[in-house]
């Protein structure tokens, strides 16, 4: 678990050493990951599930195996419960139109939290739209905690199903994923955790936290970009529609009528991104092997030594003060806009993210237009920090 396993974090930007505070945007990848993606271009380069050609055969092999190893990653019951999709987005849309459109019926509800990131409510409008079911929003207090207490009222004899994220990517927080899955399955409500943010940075048992569905986003995770996986209880998996009909999803095809094959090649239609999974697999693999607790060490320690250097420096505050965060700080600086605060640390060298970051509805609960984040991964340094600390006190005495 070292810093020089990742590549990227050697390059300048206007001439200055990168400083990479926008993890939570896309993490940086280690070289593991770029070589087992360009190893399989190079020498295994063919398609999978199909040929009996030796090629396609060793493809399917590393394919399938990059299955096993976010399985074990996940403590899946089984490498069959997860579906390769194109990242959370896509694992929530799939969850939406197929398990909860095909069921969901007008004046019915579905909860999601005040939190989440506009790929967990978008999908959810679109399944009220088709079908008439109302969207309810459970709400967060002033530090970004979910008031829990009000499922009891939330969660009606008409609710049939939840989603709710993780960890938040704007405010950081860590959501009791445990507590809310009981709350929902006491009244017999499904649940969807969106986690995004959280597989980097927190250890993650499906079977434990017996959420219904899992999705996640392998470029959060030191993984490729347009890959993840969606985890899915086997019963609902076996239940649900097709999402996308094509090749692979199929067992038998007539004009008269379609057997599907069986979960999970009944959710991946098409030629898969089969280099994309490989290099999540491999992911997988860096993160089991170097440990997740040891990354989250890390990282937390990272959180708290910028939280307490940020709330010295004048004007600056501090947006999503929840007691659990992964590490992510959402800020404004009295005076300066997150934009021109993000152009002007970017020719220090700094990168961070600045705007809704993809959750107005949470950002504008804090009534501010924008703000600017730090997200910070294991291979960050105190070093870094100390001089993001002192670049953001310049910045702000350029607009004094
Ligand atoms: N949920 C959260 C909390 C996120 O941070 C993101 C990415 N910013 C997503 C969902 C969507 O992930 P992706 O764009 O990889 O599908």
């Amino acid at each position: 678990m070292n810093r020089s396993d990742f590549p990227c974090l050697n390059v300048k930007v206007h001439n200055k050493p990168l400083v990479y505070f926008d993890n939570a945007a896309t993490a940086q990848r280690p070289q593991s990951v770029i070589d087992a993606i360009k190893n399989y271009y190079e020498q295994t380069n063919a398609n999978v599930h199909r040929g009996v050609h030796q090629l396609s055969s060793d493809a399917t092999d590393l394919f399938e195996q990059a299955r096993i190893s976010m399985a074990k990653l996940l403590n899946s019951p089984s490498e069959k419960n997860l579906i390769f999709t194109r990242g959370c987005t896509e694992g929530v849309n799939l969850v939406a139109q197929s398990f909860v459109r095909s069921q969901i019926k007008k004046g019915e509800e579905i909860i999601v939290s005040e939190m989440e990131h506009h790929s967990n409510i978008v999908p959810w409008q679109l399944v009220c739209e088709q079908t008439g079911a109302v969207l309810k929003v459970l709400p967060f207090d002033d530090n970004g905690e979910l008031e829990i207490e009000k499922l009891d009222e939330l969660i009606t004899d008409k609710t049939r199903f939840l989603a709710v994220v993780h960890a938040s990517n704007s405010l950081g927080t860590i959501n009791p994923i445990k507590q809310i899955v009981e709350k929902a399955h006491a009244k017999g409500v499904h649940v969807l955790v969106d986690g995004a943010q959280a597989t980097a940075h927190l250890n993650i048992d499906v079977q434990d936290l017996d959420c219904d569905f899992y999705t996640v986003s392998g470029h959060k995770m030191y993984g490729p970009t347009g890959i993840g996986v969606l985890y899915g209880k086997m019963e609902h998996l076996e239940s649900m529609p097709p999402y996308h009909g094509g090749g692979e999803m199929i067992s038998h095809v007539t004009f008269e009528k379609t057997v599907y094959n069986a979960v999970p090649a009944k959710f991946e239609a098409g030629t898969p991104n089969i280099a994309g999974a490989i290099g999540l697999g491999a992911a997988a693999d860096y993160i089991l092997q170097h440990g997740i607790e040891n990354i989250n060490k890390a990282d937390s320690e990272l959180l708290h030594y910028a939280t307490e250097k940020m709330q010295k420096v004048d004007g600056l505050r501090i947006i999503g003060t929840a007691k659990n965060k992964v590490s992510v700080v959402s800020f404004t600086l009295e005076g300066v806009h997150p934009h021109d605060l993000g152009t002007i640390l970017d020719h220090y060298g700094i990168a961070i993210r600045t705007g809704h970051h993809c959750t107005m509805p949470a950002i504008k609960h804090f009534n501010v237009p924008a703000t600017a984040r730090a997200s910070f991964a294991f291979y960050n340094t105190k070093d870094e920090i100390d001089y993001f600390i002192k670049s953001l006190e310049k910045a702000r005495e350029m607009f004094l």
